[in-house]
């Protein structure tokens, strides 16, 4: 059997959720090279900062990536706890003034939709009831998710990559092309996989202008809400791009609490200001998460900011050769690269067998 030799630059969530999916393969050496890996906190890797959760956001022409996803993110809540991963119920609010303005604050339209497609994706969706509803809000519903806890998943996914013979290596890349060198097999890579996030921005090579941060500011606490529910409104009341949930995340990591949806906004500092909103309106949603003793009952463990990797026409996963090496990109997925993991890296290995496919047809 040929070997196909295969470096993957980006240690995110992206990155080495492709990289396991090709490790999984037979014939497949793969390398990850990556300026940031898991245990790293830095404004520029994103995947640790996130809750994470699974809330549908694409609308039902775009929703393959999270469609795709959703069976393995509970597969592995099930029947792999190492993964850190855990089932939780989700509630997602419909507020009186959002259904009228036709709009939600900002995260997506699609997950607060009237009648939303993803009721056909999870099993127990149902619309609640009048009188689960608080004051000013219009509808909402209720359906299993998952919640992700991110400082156990990102390290699980490496020592599975480990285990399937994945080798990591620390780089920094000015341009694209520098990891067909980069293999630890010494051999010329046949692919790039291009998992850069953000920082496909600035990458020599891909420069990629359509990309923007759109800046979630977050707050983890101790804390824990009985029932551990995870709550999401269509909107609050405060300034632009702020948005309110929170989600308890599995082995004991604590509640996230935000939020913000800053299109645009590089500044990587958390804002005091902010916070203060971010942990009132956590309270309001949840008053169970600080006892009853308003915010000075939350302990915090951190506050913190991540930048999501925007897109000006969503995601970009395509392949196209530059140098002389194919480079298949995977980046751009804004707030859900998560709930998108296993759906995107499908269409990554998709786009590797076409590779391949025309690297036969020319021999
Ligand atoms: P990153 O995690 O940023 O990884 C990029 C990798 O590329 C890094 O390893 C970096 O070092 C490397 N790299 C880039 N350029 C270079 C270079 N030149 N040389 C070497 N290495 C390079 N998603 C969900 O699905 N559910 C959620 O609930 C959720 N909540 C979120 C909450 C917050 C506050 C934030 C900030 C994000 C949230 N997200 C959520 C979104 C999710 O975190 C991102 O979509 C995802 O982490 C993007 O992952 P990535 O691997 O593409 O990028």
């Amino acid at each position: 059997m040929t070997t196909t030799t295969i470096v993957v630059l980006g240690a995110g969530v992206s990155g080495l959720t492709c990289a396991l999916q090709l490790a999984r393969r037979q014939g497949n050496a793969v390398t990850v090279v990556a300026k940031h890996m898991p245990g790293d906190y830095d404004t520029e890797y994103t995947s640790p900062w996130a809750g994470a959760n699974v809330l549908p956001m694409a609308d039902r022409a775009n929703s393959r990536w999270e469609r795709r996803t959703w069976p393995e993110l509970r597969r592995l809540a099930k029947e792999v706890p190492a993964a850190g991963i855990h089932l939780q119920t989700a509630r997602v609010l419909r507020r009186e003034k959002d259904v009228a303005a036709g709009a939600s604050g900002g995260l997506s339209d699609a997950l607060f939709a009237l009648n939303p497609w993803y009721q056909e994706l999870m099993d127990d969706y149902r619309e609640l009831g009048r009188g689960e509803l608080g004051a000013g809000m219009h509808s909402g519903c209720e359906f299993t998710s998952v919640c992700i806890n991110t400082a156990v998943y990102l390290p699980w996914l490496v020592s599975q990559c480990l285990a399937l013979g994945v080798v990591f290596k620390r780089g920094v890349l000015g341009h694209i092309s520098e990891a067909a060198g980069l293999s630890h097999t010494g051999r010329k890579a046949d692919l790039i996989v291009n998992a850069s996030g953000l920082l496909a921005c600035r990458l020599g090579g891909v420069m990629d202008p359509a990309v923007y941060p759109v800046r979630g500011q977050i707050v983890v606490v101790r804390n824990e809400a009985p029932g551990g529910i995870m709550l999401a409104p269509s909107g609050v009341d405060g300034p632009e791009g702020e948005i309110s949930y929170a989600m308890t995340r599995a082995a004991g990591g604590g509640t996230v609490i935000g939020g913000t949806y800053q299109k645009g906004n590089w500044d990587g500092n958390p804002d005091w200001n902010t916070a203060v909103r971010i942990m009132q309106r956590a309270i309001e949603l949840l008053p169970g998460l600080a006892d009853g003793k308003g915010i000075e009952g939350l302990s915090i463990v951190r506050h913190g900011v991540g930048l999501r990797p925007g897109r000006e026409g969503g995601v970009r996963i395509e392949k196209e050769v530059i140098d002389g090496t194919w480079v298949v990109h995977n980046y751009g997925h804004a707030g859900w690269g998560y709930q998108g993991s296993y759906g995107c890296a499908e269409r990554v290995l998709e786009l590797v067998d076409e590779i391949a496919g025309l690297a036969k047809s020319k021999l």
